[in-house]
C-alpha cells in the first residue's frame, strides 16, 4: 500500500493563513517541508481521504487527474477536511467526460449533512457509515471507528482502518487519545496495522487524553496501548501528522523529537509504502 500526504497542517495551514508569529515567519524563511497546505491523503492513487478548500491545489502539484478519483473518505466535517463547495465542480459546465462518472463519498452523518446543505450537486453520491462496520469501498475494507474530535457525537467524526490484500492502514486524524471501545474493538478483531498515521496538532505541548487532538505524548502511549494488544509493532510504520502553528512544527524540529524512536514527520508531497511482512 503506497500512503501519498498530500496536505498535513491543521485548519489554519503552516505557516497559518493571517498569522504573523515567530512559527509562522520561520515557516516562510525556510519554505520546503515546513509549508504545510490542509488535511488530505490518497492511497495508492485512487481512493482519496478528506477534500479541504487545497484539494485543486493538490491535484495540480501532485499531477492526480481529479475526474479519476472514485472513491473519497471524509474523516468529519471540519472545513479542512470538507470543503464541499467543490463538489458543485462536478457536473457540466465546469466538468466533461469525467473517467468516473460518479464519485461515491463515504462519511460519517455529520459529513454527509454538510454535503446535503449544498444546492447543485450531481455524479456525487454519498454513503453514511457506521462505526464498527467494515465496508467494501472500491477494492479496499474500510472501518470508521469514532474520533475524539467533536464535542456533538451527531457530527460522527471518524479515523479509518483501510484494507488492501497487501497491508493494513490506521489513519487517526483529527482525534483525541482514542476512546476504550475503539482499542477494545481492535484487539476483539486481532487486528495489527503495518501503518499508523497519528494526529499531531500539539506537537510537545501539554495535551490532555480528553482533548480533540493529540500531541507527541498522546501518540506514543496510544501505540502503547496497542502494542499491548498486538495492534502495533517495532515492525510498524509511525507517522505524526496534522500539525499546527501553535505547536511550532518546523521540519527538522519534528524529526529531532521523534526521529529517536524511528518515527517519520509527514510533509507535503511525502510518500511511504508498506506491506504485511
Ligand atoms: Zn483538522
Ligand atoms: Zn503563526
Ligand atoms: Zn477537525
Amino acid at each position: 500500500m503506497k500512503l501519498t500526504y498530500l496536505g498535513t497542517a491543521a485548519a489554519e495551514g503552516m505557516p497559518a493563513v493571517f498569522c504573523n508569529c515567530a512559527v509562522c515567519k520561520e515557516a516562510r524563511r525556510l519554505v520546503g517541508k515546513n509549508i504545510r497546505t490542509r488535511s488530505q491523503a490518497l492511497i495508492n492513487d485512487e481512493l482519496l481521504i478528506d477534500l479541504p478548500a487545497d484539494t485543486y491545489f493538490h491535484f495540480l502539484t501532485n499531477g492526480i487527474e481529479g475526474d479519476c478519483i472514485k472513491n473519497l473518505l471524509v474523516t468529519h466535517p471540519h472545513s479542512d477536511h470538507l470543503y464541499p463547495a467543490e463538489f458543485e465542480m462536478r457536473h457540466s459546465p465546469f466538468a466533461h467526460e469525467m473517467r468516473a462518472k460518479t464519485l461515491d463519498v463515504y462519511c460519517g452523518a455529520g459529513a454527509a449533512r454538510k454535503i446535503a446543505q449544498i444546492p447543485n450537486v450531481k455524479y456525487v453520491d454519498v454513503h453514511t457509515l457506521s462505526a464498527y462496520q467494515p465496508t467494501a469501498v472500491g477494492d479496499y475494507i474500510v472501518t470508521a471507528l469514532p474520533a475524539r474530535h467533536m464535542d456533538d457525537p451527531a457530527e460522527e467524526p471518524f479515523i479509518y482502518i483501510i484494507q488492501s490484500e497487501d497491508a493494513s492502514l490506521l489513519y487517526a486524524n483529527d482525534t483525541g487519545y482514542f476512546f476504550d471501545e475503539v482499542f477494545d474493538y481492535i484487539e476483539k478483531e486481532r487486528l495489527f496495522f503495518d501503518c499508523i498515521s497519528f494526529d499531531c496538532t500539539h506537537v510537545d505541548l501539554p495535551c490532555r487524553d480528553k482533548d480533540g487532538h493529540m500531541a507527541i505524548d498522546n501518540n506514543f502511549r496510544v501505540n502503547a496501548r496497542l502494542e499491548q494488544i498486538g495492534a502495533s509493532s517495532e515492525k510498524t510504520v509511525k507517522i505524526i501528522n496534522h500539525f499546527s502553528h501553535n505547536g511550532n512544527p518546523i521540519h527538522h524540529r519534528l524529526e529531532e523529537l521523534v526521529r529517536p524512536y524511528g518515527w517519520l514527520v509527514s510533509y507535503d508531497g511525502m510518500k511511504t509504502e508498506f506491506t504485511h511482512r
